[in-house]
């Protein structure tokens, strides 16, 4: 078996072909957060479903590239920037710095880049000369440019929605009068005195504006794999069902006008987080955030349970009694792993040949099952629920081997290891203490800061009194990284 994933593309389950056998190369995009405020935690079971996807399209063996944007300039942004009298990345910053601790505390493996939409603005510009030049993108009467949707034939075939819904989802009030077709989108918005005031606006040939939502996911993950693989097609874009239409509808329509290939080979949507069956918003108010979570002294480890035990196309409501039957999941899964280190080590016989037979190999052979059940479930579109119930099973019937005295338990430990790197749900080694945690990264802001102004004195000294209290920092690529030692 190899994976095989749902393409929205053609609503089929189809095999997970990259171009090349693993290692192969395959290239990853994920709509990101818009940092407007904090994520809730409905964003982040996307985010999550992504995690799994990239971790298993690892465990597969293939080499992945994962790129996540931040949207740092939209409506959005915007609005709340003036809200709060500030600049944009002024008030963009600190949310930035959220959902990258955020995402940590939840265990998402950090994407390999993180390229900023207000950073990528020549990228866009680009594009839309692009689209000016192949005479698909026009300016409207307003000054702003517009992607003319007649002239690309195969507008609709991610969304498959009749024109009525698209000129539904495509209307804009105020500039229904400035475009050509009303089913038209705007790449580019003139400059507003609003996006003046908060410094969101940009001069280009075409005129000073500032680009499109969906402008900027194309030009982003254009510009990233260019720079990363030459190429100019995705293997996999990924997103919220939310983002189907008219998102990811306007970004195949802008990659694929400007470039004529295809845009993305693979197109995965993850369904909703609800809350008593109305999707979480902060629209709706019914939100709750990862840092609520973190606050409460919830094990992230329970949240990825959680999670997974609903397959990433079904809708799933979150309750307070879910989460805590999760929480006691990952308590079973760590006593069981802890017992299988523990029964290893005092080296009771343990007849670790991977598949050996009889009752030394009892849990080598439980292990060797629960891989294979485990690799077919995943296999078969992420269905992370039946792996969780093969691992659930394997940890039943471990324990009643391990009470029989048997064999195997490092082998059953490597398989565990290799499943984990994959769900990563074994329970956080000291409870999150949350004023510690909070101390911590007050202190990291505070190093930062001083780096920033190349003061290494200081920095330094915060490092130190970090150390003091058993916290051992690294500096990666993605942020400062912190453990308890
Ligand atoms: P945004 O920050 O609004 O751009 O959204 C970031 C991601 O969260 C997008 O991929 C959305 O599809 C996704 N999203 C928003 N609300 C939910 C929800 N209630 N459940 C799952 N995903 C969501
Ligand atoms: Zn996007």
């Amino acid at each position: 078996m190899t994976l095989a994933l749902y393409n929205t593309l053609t609503r089929r389950v189809e095999p997970f072909t990259p171009l090349a056998a693993p290692p192969a190369r395959v290239t990853l995009y994920t709509c990101g957060p818009t940092v407007w405020n904090y994520a809730h935690i409905g964003n982040f079971r996307t985010f999550l479903f992504e995690d799994l996807l990239r971790r298993y399209l690892a465990y597969s063996g293939y080499d992945v590239f994962h790129i996540m944007n931040l949207t740092d300039v939209d409506d959005r942004t915007i609005k709340a920037a003036a809200a709060a009298g500030k600049r944009l990345d002024e008030h963009t910053a600190p949310f930035v710095q959220a959902f990258f601790e955020d995402r940590d505390y939840l265990r998402i493996a950090p994407a390999h880049v993180y390229p900023r939409a207000t950073q990528s603005v020549p990228a866009m510009v680009r594009l839309v000369e692009r689209l000016l030049e192949r005479g698909i993108a026009y300016k409207g009467d307003d000054g702003s440019i517009y992607f003319a949707i007649a002239k690309f034939p195969t507008y609709g075939r991610l969304s498959r929605l009749e024109t009525r819904e698209l000129k539904v989802g495509a209307r804009v009030a105020s500039d229904e009068y400035a475009k050509d077709d009303p089913r038209d989108f705007a790449l580019w918005k003139k400059a507003e005195p609003i996006d003046e005031q908060v410094g969101a606006a940009w001069d280009a040939p075409f005129g000073r504006g500032r680009p499109g939502w969906h402008l900027e996911c194309s030009a982003m993950s254009l510009e990233q794999i260019g720079k990363c693989c030459h190429a100019e097609t995705l293997d996999i874009h990924a997103g919220g069902v939310d983002l189907i239409f008219p998102h990811h509808e306007d970004e195949i329509a802008q990659s694929e006008a400007a470039t004529s290939k295809p845009f993305a080979r693979f197109w995965v949507h993850g369904e909703f987080l609800n809350v008593r069956g109305t999707k979480m918003s902060k629209r709706f108010g019914n939100f709750l955030t990862a840092r609520d979570l973190r606050d409460q002294g919830v094990d992230a480890a329970a949240v990825r349970l959680l999670f997974w035990q609903t397959h990433y196309r079904k809708a799933l409501d979150f309750t307070d009694d879910a989460l805590a039957a999760a929480g006691a999941g990952v308590k079973r899964l760590g006593e069981f792993y802890e017992r299988l280190g523990r029964d290893g080590g005092r080296g009771t016989g343990d007849g670790d040949g991977g598949g050996a037979g009889g009752g030394g190999g009892r849990l080598a052979d439980l292990a060797a099952k629960f891989e294979a059940d485990f690799r077919a479930a995943l296999d078969d579109d992420l269905n992370a629920p039946r792996a969780c119930a093969a691992l659930f099973e394997f940890v039943h019937n471990g324990n009643a081997a391990l009470d029989g005295g048997a064999g195997g338990t490092a082998a059953a430990r490597a398989v565990l290891d290799r499943a984990m790197s994959v769900l990563d749900i074994l329970p956080s080694a000291k409870a999150a203490d949350p004023a510690l945690e909070r101390w911590i990264g007050e202190r990291l802001a505070a190093r930062d800061k001083a780096r920033k102004s190349k003061d290494f004195k200081e920095a330094d000294r915060v490092r130190a009194e970090l150390a003091a209290k058993g916290v051992e920092i690294e500096d990666t690529p993605s942020g400062t990284k912190w453990r308890l030692v």
